[in-house]
């Protein structure tokens, strides 16, 4: 290893910990050993010493035990003589230099100097959690940490631009000679944030902790690592968490330092400058420290060195498209045209046709197109009708399929599409219109991404869209009736009128022993995958996560455990899980991931149950924040009382059931209560107690067991003469 970049790194590693020193001291002094010391909503204290140390951190005194071990692991710098292989020193410096990290942002908090200005700062479980189905289906390949700033704004924007168009999430942030690449990007009006793929941490190098501390808690959250077991931890990070650094402009001994312990993590760094080289592999799967000179060939050379797999999508039209682009919004000021909303009637359709019928890849337009607007109009009716031929396509695949139209639009840089069926709502910017981008392209990105996608069903994809008014008109009714026909067909099916069950273990690339069951009326914990989802998942992809179980033989109907989902969970866990329940919260209930909606958990004081969802981050009445319940919950492991479930299961008729469902029910937050509306109130019909919805708690009446307590006796809950749960 080069001599000069182990000096560097041993120096920063220094530096580092004299500043974490400095600031922990200054921070005793001032407020007390016993300070409270935390970050924003995580259960994992300080992540990095949580996960690697097992030490959690809650106040500055605990804190000093960490700057001991980051003092303890700091190697002396290489003598001028002596020359000695510097690997296995660097890394120690790398790991201190974490370590020290952690303690000067969070003591920023504590003086409220973090996040910094238009920064994100340090990033939630709630984040982690929601970005994780992107993250194990491939949508999101890799992450990127940029430090520095490129030589001038276009380059920065063109290697963001690179890595958007491969999906890779980008961390943004530190700066060279007081420039940053958050302020190159702000001052090129380049939308930031998670919808974006682009998150800036903070102006600083240390701050590029927050990206390490979030990519440690994957392997505690997802891999079902405990705190304490740092080689698993190391180990996760480097062969499941596809990060890299990419360090614009020269590098300082505080980047050295830094960059040591992402090499630590198995996180390659490549510069844009001439440092020397770290070739050999082990602790990163390729060479840990690279150079790459020609700016056009970073990006192709930072995806090379961490090993990522990543899927482009060329399609033919104006603008870049990819996965990145998705979260991006239209706004006013950029706006060209738009449809639906409160603009025009909007809708679009996706129906199955006879292969006679469909001509692959036509496009019809009738009306007019959006360089033919009346002068001043911002606005056109629109019908997007989409029709699809296949020998394996099947009614029941139009929803899924159509669901993906939102998708697909806002995949294609300068759209903006929200909503789905009639209540859809499209804008065009005038950047996407100024380069060429017309209705027919619409149809393009519609006719290559189903046959890229559902090739296995799709076998031909024509578009027709219209802008007449008065057939959009027309043709919205036959839609709505064929909408209304779908969902009739899908709220009849039932658990006993399918023979046959899915799996999901798409989230083993992070879990490696979770397993989803997937029945008609229990969707996967994420949301994402409903039980027709899955089943056109598996024809279209045979060999793919989502596969059939025939239910075979039952063991127990009140809980929902047959013989040949038992085997299958047993065998697809690894042998860890060898019973499973689908309808029951106490006996043997379903595993977590980690990317659930909502948490279930037993509240045993008031003989009921209660459910959050990871938007509520107020405190619930079993003592504990969504975010804490959460880290107790995941990793792929089943919790007795304790359930991680998709929003829309609670409406299910299965919700629960083994205990009783939905009359469990004792406290919610008022907006998931809110978000299920009408249905929940329907539900609480079907169970003949039309008021029931009023005798669940919410945190306006109870955020404490007491008081739900006193709440449920008030209103008479019908939990407390149920069956004890315990
Ligand atoms: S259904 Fe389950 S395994 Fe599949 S993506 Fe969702 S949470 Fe992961």
């Amino acid at each position: 290893m080069s001599k000069i970049v182990a000096e560097a790194v041993i120096r920063g590693a220094h530096e580092i910990y004299k500043q974490a020193s400095e600031s922990l001291n200054k921070a005793i002094k001032e407020k007390g050993a016993s300070q409270k010391v935390e970050f924003p909503e995580t259960a994992f204290y300080f992540p990095m010493a949580n996960a690697l140390l097992g030490a959690k951190v809650e106040t500055l005194k605990d804190a000093l035990a960490i700057l001991e071990h980051a003092k303890y692991l700091l190697p002396k710098l290489p003598t001028e003589k002596v020359w000695l292989p510097y690997l296995g020193d660097a890394l120690n410096a790398g790991m201190s230099a974490m370590f020290s990290e952690e303690i000067i942002v969070a003591i920023r908090y504590l003086y409220n100097q973090e996040p910094q200005k238009d920064c994100n700062g340090f990033f939630s479980d709630t984040i982690m959690r929601q970005l994780g189905i992107q993250l194990v289906d491939g949508r999101m390949p890799g992450f990127a940490a940029i430090l520095g700033a490129a030589p001038d704004n276009k380059t920065a924007v063109q290697i963001i631009r690179e890595l958007q168009e491969r999906n890779i999430l980008i961390f943004v942030g530190s700066s060279v000679n007081g420039r940053s690449i958050i302020d190159q990007l702000l001052e090129e009006n380049v939308q930031m944030g998670w919808d974006n793929y682009i998150v800036p941490y903070g102006r600083d190098t240390i701050s590029g902790i927050f990206v390490l501390d979030w990519a440690i808690r994957s392997a505690l959250t997802f891999g079902g690592i405990k705190p304490g077991q740092a080689e698993k931890c190391l180990l996760y990070t480097k062969e499941r968490v596809f990060a890299f650094g990419l360090v614009l402009g020269p590098l300082d001994d505080i980047k050295y330092a830094t960059g040591a312990g992402a090499i630590n993590m198995g996180f390659p760094i490549i510069a844009d400058t001439d440092i020397p080289e770290i070739k050999p592999s082990g602790i990163t799967t390729y060479e840990a420290l690279v150079k790459e000179l020609d700016r056009k060939k970073l990006v192709p050379r930072c995806i090379e060195v961490r090993g990522i797999k990543v899927k482009v999508t060329n399609i033919p039209i104006p603008v870049p498209y990819a996965a990145a682009f998705e979260g991006e919004r239209v706004r006013k000021e950029q706006l060209y045209v738009e449809f639906g909303g409160k603009a025009s009637t909007s809708f679009e359709y996706l129906t199955t046709k006879n292969a006679d019928e469909v001509e692959d890849g036509k496009f019809e337009l009738i009306g007019i197109d959006i360089d033919q607007l009346e002068k001043g109009a911002k606005s056109l009716p629109l019908a997007i009708i989409a029709e699809v031929s296949g020998r394996k396509m099947q009614k029941d695949f139009e929803p899924i399929l159509e669901r993906q139209i939102h998708r697909f639009v806002n995949y294609a840089m300068g759209l903006m599409h929200v909503g789905q069926r009639d209540m859809n709502w499209i804008r065009i910017s005038n950047d996407a219109f100024n380069k060429g981008f017309r209705l027919k392209h619409i149809g393009v990105i519609l006719h290559a991404m189903l046959h890229q996608e559902y090739s296995a069903i799709a076998d031909k994809v024509q578009v027709k869209i219209y802008t007449k008014q008065e057939d959009v008109d027309r043709l919205l009714v036959q839609a709505k009736k064929a909408y209304d026909e779908r969902d009739e067909r899908i709220s009849g099916m039932t658990d006993e009128s399918q023979d046959t069950f899915y799996s999901c273990t798409l989230c083993q690339s992070f879990a490696p022993n979770h397993v989803c069951v997937i029945t008609p009326e229990r969707l996967g914990l994420c949301g994402a995958y409903s039980w027709l989802d899955a089943k056109a998942s598996f024809e279209i992809t045979p060999t793919g996560p989502n596969q059939p179980i025939l239910k075979g033989e039952i063991i127990d109907a009140k809980t929902g455990q047959w013989k040949n989902i038992n085997d299958f969970v047993y065998q697809k866990s690894n042998k860890i899980i060898d019973k499973v329940s689908m309808y029951s919260l106490m006996e043997v209930p379903q595993s977590s991931c980690g990317c659930f909606e909502c948490i279930v958990a037993i509240i045993p004081e008031a003989n009921g149950a209660m459910v959050v969802h990871r938007d509520y981050s107020g405190m619930t009445p079993c003592g504990m924040t969504f975010t804490t319940l959460a880290g107790s919950v995941g990793g792929g492991v089943q919790t007795p009382g304790f359930l991680g479930v998709g929003k829309l299961y609670i409406l299910s008729n299965k919700f629960i059931s083994a205990e009783g469902g939905l009359r469990r029910l004792i406290w919610m937050p008022k907006e998931l209560k809110e978000l299920l509306g009408d249905k929940l109130k329907q539900r609480a019909t079907e169970i003949g107690d039309p008021d029931f919805v009023e005798k669940i708690a919410d945190e306006t009446v109870a955020t404490s067991s007491d008081e739900l307590l006193k709440f449920i006796e008030k209103v008479k809950h019908p939990a407390l003469e149920m069956e004890p749960l315990i």
